[in-house]
């Protein structure tokens, strides 16, 4: 306990920086672990803790600690990837749903969990001057998303990126001396491979382009918990959330504080207002090309909300970076962070907004009666007409801007939102999701021809890669906040309106350390509650019992629950980092 709250006072200072950052718009180094960004290696073992009471090789005594060491390798290695150490967060718990069990409801499903099904994502190269036209391209190695940055980096022939955990995936590459004018890298939020092949006949050109290009088989995002920010962030610095920081739509901060990923509330979805140094620990691909050709690179990004920042970097947060274009949306317009990044003024007033787009939806299922399959066409972003509005306000800006018209690589990033937003809305085995998932189809045959005209068909490289599958319906929806109900009778006495557990996620819970110590409650004990948590007892007092679950009231709802603190002896009983 007084650990972490030594560390709360004496770790407070990157927070002062990034405030001094907004207000004065001056630009500093980075302060936190790494400025000048030394090679981080993933270790291939960890150190057994040896002051633990069980010997690290047998299993453990505690049950708790035994679920958690028949976890699956790699599912441990990917949470290994994904967990922060150190600090408060030694406190705070990893959470493992059984699958398919998840946290959210019986329509809402969340997709943050090492299990395969969320982690394997596309990665698809297209581009006829520098992808070998491999089509479906088995490694013996691992891929994932964070391999796109070293990528990037061999096809730009830039040496000044640094050796960090992933490694470029030059078996897909020609061989050759030049350097594409664009790389444009598109991301199907919520467009794993499992949202896909729900729906195989609705991609035709994205299939396409795994015949004229290559598709890196096997391809995973990498880390837990498989969620937007954390994703795409492994996408950009070439390595995962433990090392660049960016865990989670909730991160702690260094003082030990909750904030957002990119914003200071967790979920703020609109411009970052939050220098990302208080989260962001890592500079990316676009960050170091771009400083080291003295700003003279284009570099943009457009989407839905500012969990996807960290697909382009810091911006002019960096000593000795510019203001790159981060077109974000907030409340039905385009925004940004004007403090570090740019966005030009056109694309809310020159570009179409969304009416057509909705209009046309309205109109293909028949009749103008202002539906899209018996509703709303809305949200908007969870919508097929969301995609054609992001590629004319891309279009513009890359157009305007020059994109792809000197022969120095220029980036530009995409998200594509809809999909997630859908599944997160009616779920990835609804009717809606097909339409959405050809929206994209259609948005990224537009956007290969718009390249083809505007670049040139052997100048630029195309990515169509994926953050994270989807949750399908069919396990048990947890309830957090009966979870928070029943810990609060289990273990919190004092009387303070705080609770032993601050907040939940669907991957982690964050703790309150001071609340356990005033109630004599550690880490483990919560854990190994947890561990042993049914399905029955996570139906609220008199509610009934949800159809097909009344047999299954005995079940445990968790693979696994322990403290940040163990995760060393779990990757040590698991032995999860012994293959490469
Ligand atoms: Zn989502």
């Amino acid at each position: 306990m007084s650990e972490a709250s030594r560390r709360r006072r004496t770790r407070a200072l990157p927070l002062l920086v990034a405030a001094l950052v907004l207000a004065g718009g001056a630009t500093f180094a980075l302060t936190r672990s790494d400025g000048d960004d030394p090679v981080s290696p993933e270790p291939t073992a960890e150190p057994l803790k040896t002051s633990d009471d069980e010997p690290a090789v047998a299993l453990p005594k505690k049950a708790y600690l035994r679920d958690a060491c028949r976890l699956p390798p790699k599912w441990v290695k990917r949470i290994h990837r994904g967990w922060a150490p150190g600090g408060i967060r030694d406190y705070d718990l990893v959470i493992v749903p059984a699958p398919p069990n998840y946290m959210g409801t019986f329509v809402n499903t969340s997709h943050s969990a090492p299990y395969d099904f969320l982690q394997k994502v596309p990665l698809i190269f297209y581009g006829e001057g520098f992808v070998e036209p491999a089509g479906r391209v088995q490694l013996d190695r691992e891929p994932t998303i964070a391999d796109l940055a070293p990528t990037y980096a061999e096809l730009m022939g830039f040496g000044g990126f640094p050796e960090r955990t992933a490694t470029a995936l030059t078996e897909v590459l020609k061989d050759t001396e030049e350097t594409p004018k664009l790389i444009v890298t598109a991301v199907i939020d919520g467009g794993g491979w499992n949202a896909l092949e729900e729906w195989p006949d609705a991609w035709p050109r994205i299939a396409g382009l795994i015949d004229e290009g290559a598709n890196v088989e096997e391809a995973i995002v990498g880390s837990s918990p498989s969620i937007t920010p954390a994703t795409h962030t492994n996408l950009s610095t070439g390595t995962f959330p433990r090392y660049h920081g960016v865990t989670a739509i909730a991160v702690r901060a260094d003082d030990g504080s909750i904030v957002g990923s990119f914003a200071e509330v967790p979920g703020n979805p609109g411009p970052a207002v939050m220098d990302p140094r208080v989260t962001m620990t890592k500079t990316t691909i676009a960050d170091l090309w771009d400083r080291a050709n003295d700003n003279e690179p284009l570099v943009g990004m457009l989407a839905a909300g500012n969990l996807q920042l960290g697909m382009i970097g810091h911006g002019a947060a960096l000593e000795g970076g510019d203001k790159d274009i981060a077109a974000i949306l907030s409340r039905g317009e385009w925004a940004t962070n004007p403090e570090l990044y740019s966005l030009p003024e056109y694309v809310n007033t020159d570009v179409a907004g969304p009416e057509g787009d909705v209009e046309a939806i309205d109109r293909a299922d028949g009749e103008a009666d202002g539906k899209w399959k018996g509703h709303a066409v809305e949200p908007l972003d969870g919508s097929p007409a969301f995609a054609p509005w992001e590629n004319r306000t891309m279009f513009a800006i890359m157009e305007r801007e020059g994109f792809g018209a000197d022969d120095v690589t220029d980036l530009f990033y995409v998200n594509y939102k809809a999909p997630d937003k859908a599944g997160h809305t009616w779920n990835m085995v609804a009717p809606e999701q097909e339409d959405v998932i050809r929206s994209v189809d259609d948005a990224i045959a537009e956007l290969v021809d718009w390249l083809d005209a505007n670049v040139g068909g052997e100048e630029y490289v195309l990515v169509v890669t994926a953050d994270h599958g989807q949750t399908p319906l069919g396990g048990w929806a947890i309830s957090r906040s009966e979870i928070s109900g029943d810990l609060g009778r289990q273990f919190d006495g004092v009387e303070n309106g705080k609770g032993v557990i601050g907040r939940t996620s669907a991957s982690s819970f964050f703790s309150n350390p001071d609340e356990m110590e005033a109630n004599g409650v550690t880490p483990e004990d919560v854990s190994s509650f947890l561990s042993r948590y049914t399905i029955g007892d996570n139906i609220p007092e008199g509610a009934e019992i949800p159809e097909g679950f009344e047999n299954r009231l005995d079940e445990r709802i968790f693979d696994a629950v322990f403290p940040g603190r163990k995760l060393p002896k779990i990757v040590a009983c698991t032995n999860a980092l012994a293959e490469g």
